[in-house]
């Protein structure tokens, strides 16, 4: 039985359909149980549609499909693999496609329309960067005594993809494209709060050509569904990202199952670090830009800033204009996020009650509010901008992510207490820092633990270089050549060279 499609209004009022069931073997089924979801427009509070929950028969059932389909994915010459790959990226690139997995991601995700113009071609680049992978994943030859030996680089097998709701379509694709160019077969568990994306998308793998088994798309809570998948004995890897709670959690049912591979992506608490020589409108623009771009739903947010004493007050004066800027306009425009215009919300009601005590937690702690502050409107869960200064190291809103458009600013005088400032944190996902004296940016971003450092801009992603964190903000990398490494194994060939008779 095929699971029901549902008609859905996009951004300017297009109608699209979309179906709403668990995507296994290239079909759209409801769960076996009849475990359902529903899913919440974050702008207005209300229901946007029902849709299917997997449970755990419905987990063995994705699984039993995945596992059905890795002889014959893995046996595909690469070059058809690629090809695949790069007809999934076509079918993303077609306006209507576009205009439709755009448009799920404002509708659920509340995300701004900078965001999904920025994230819909990343995931387009992404699936052709691996598209172009395919055919080069090779390994080494060896001299052993007495012989030789070599290396492959094979396929893990069955794996899962568990995403968070930030940027749901594309962390998808960052798990997606290197695991089926290397000979993976998949299943995503979509986020409960953000999951239409991915009914759209397996629309398109199944319109692209992969054959059914390859890609499996479930739908429902992480507690079951996502629960369901760590714990599974044929699943050998996990690559997951979200919050480090989880994280812990899939670790601890890899090592009470079957010990599969597990790759973490966790949260940060990115410091941004303004020196006296920075080019200071390009600081202030990406300053403020880091830790208010999606609301500062982002996993790289620049949420702790650093400015030196020597610029500190013309800085926090700029900034706190900027603030006041913004929250005028948002007053204005507030509440209207659905349309893709002017401010946008936060994900959830839970979430928007997070940050809220969080902005009560920094002025208790003896914070100074610079700016913003205050929910804004009161359908949805929209907040403003807001920043603190004066903020104390051990505070609450400089140590812990918030996962919101708030900011801790503090003064230091030299590189070296920043740099012990900026590494007094539990994670270590990524930095910008800002200046014009090369020795000083060198100094500074070799002392810095993370694992993505920029320099004179915040937060960019490419498709060839390598993102993930230290520290607790997880290990293993998505994008880039490494990325590869998280979705193969080594096997070594070792053979003795023989006496001809
Ligand atoms: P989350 O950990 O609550 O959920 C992430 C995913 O895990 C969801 O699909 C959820 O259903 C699933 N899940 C929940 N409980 C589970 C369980 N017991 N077993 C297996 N899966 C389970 O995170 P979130 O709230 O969706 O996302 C926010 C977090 O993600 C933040 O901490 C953010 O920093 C992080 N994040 C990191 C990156 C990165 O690349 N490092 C990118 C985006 C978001």
């Amino acid at each position: 039985m095929a699971a029901p499609v549902v008609t859905l209004k996009g951004v300017g009022g297009f109608e699209f359909d979309l179906p709403t069931g668990l995507f296994i073997n290239n079909e759209f089924v409801p769960s076996v149980e009849g475990l359902t979801l529903d899913v919440e427009n974050p702008a207005t509070g209300e229901t946007l549609t029902t849709i299917a929950s997997a449970g755990v028969k419905d987990v063995n059932k994705a699984v039993a499909a995945a596992q059905a389909a890795f002889p014959g994915w893995r046996a595909t010459p690469p070059l058809e693999k690629s090809k695949l790959l790069w007809k999934l990226a076509e079918l993303f690139e077609k306006p209507e496609n576009k205009q439709i997995l755009q448009s799920v991601d404002v509708l659920d995700v509340g995300a701004p329309a900078a965001m999904v113009d920025f994230t819909l071609p990343q995931c387009i680049d992404n699936l052709r960067y691996y598209a172009g992978w395919a055919d080069k994943i090779t390994g080494k030859t060896l001299h052993v005594p007495g012989g030789h030996a070599y290396t492959v680089r094979e396929p893990i097998g069955v794996c899962a993809g568990i995403v968070p709701w930030n940027t749901p379509l594309m962390i998808a694709m960052w798990k997606l494209a290197p695991a089926l160019a290397t000979g993976n077969v998949l299943i995503l568990k979509m986020p409960e709060l953000a999951p239409l994306c991915g009914l759209r998308f397996a629309q398109l793998i199944k319109e692209a050509g992969f054959p059914p088994g390859v890609v499996n798309i479930i739908t429902g809570e992480g507690r079951v569904a996502g629960q369901a998948l760590a714990e599974h004995k044929d699943i050998r890897k996990v690559s997951f990202t979200g919050g480090g709670v989880t994280g812990r959690k899939i670790l601890r049912a890899a090592a009470d199952s079957n010990l599969k591979k597990v790759t973490l992506e966790l949260g940060g608490k990115g410091p941004t670090i303004v020196f006296d020589d920075a080019q200071f409108e390009n600081a202030l623009f990406w300053a403020f830009m880091g830790f208010t771009m999606h609301n500062g739903q982002v996993c790289a947010a620049g949420t702790r800033i650093y400015v030196q004493e020597g610029i500190y007050d013309k800085f926090i004066e700029a900034f706190r204009e900027k603030l006041a800027a913004t929250s005028k306009s948002s007053k204005v425009q507030g509440g209207s996020g659905a349309e893709g215009a002017g401010k946008t919300p936060v994900i959830s009601k839970v979430q928007h009650e997070k940050i809220m005590a969080y902005i009560e937690s920094g002025t208790k702690e003896g914070a100074t509010l610079l700016g913003g502050g205050n929910r804004i409107g009161d359908k949805g869960y929209f907040v403003e901008e807001t920043a603190f200064v004066d903020v104390k190291p051990d505070a609450k809103i400089m140590k812990e992510e918030i996962f919101g458009p708030v900011a801790s600013i503090a003064k230091f005088k030299t590189e070296d207490e920043v740099i012990a400032a900026a590494n007094d944190s539990a994670y270590g996902l990524n930095a910008a820092v800002f200046s014009s004296n090369p020795d000083r940016i060198r100094k500074v971003s070799d002392a810095l633990e993370v694992g993505t450092v920029t320099v004179n801009y915040w937060g960019a992603l490419n498709m060839n270089t390598p993102f993930g964190g230290v520290k607790e903000s997880g290990f293993g990398r998505d994008m880039g050549e490494e990325a590869l490494d998280g979705w193969t194994q080594v096997k070594t060939v070792k053979q003795l060279s023989l006496p001809t008779a």
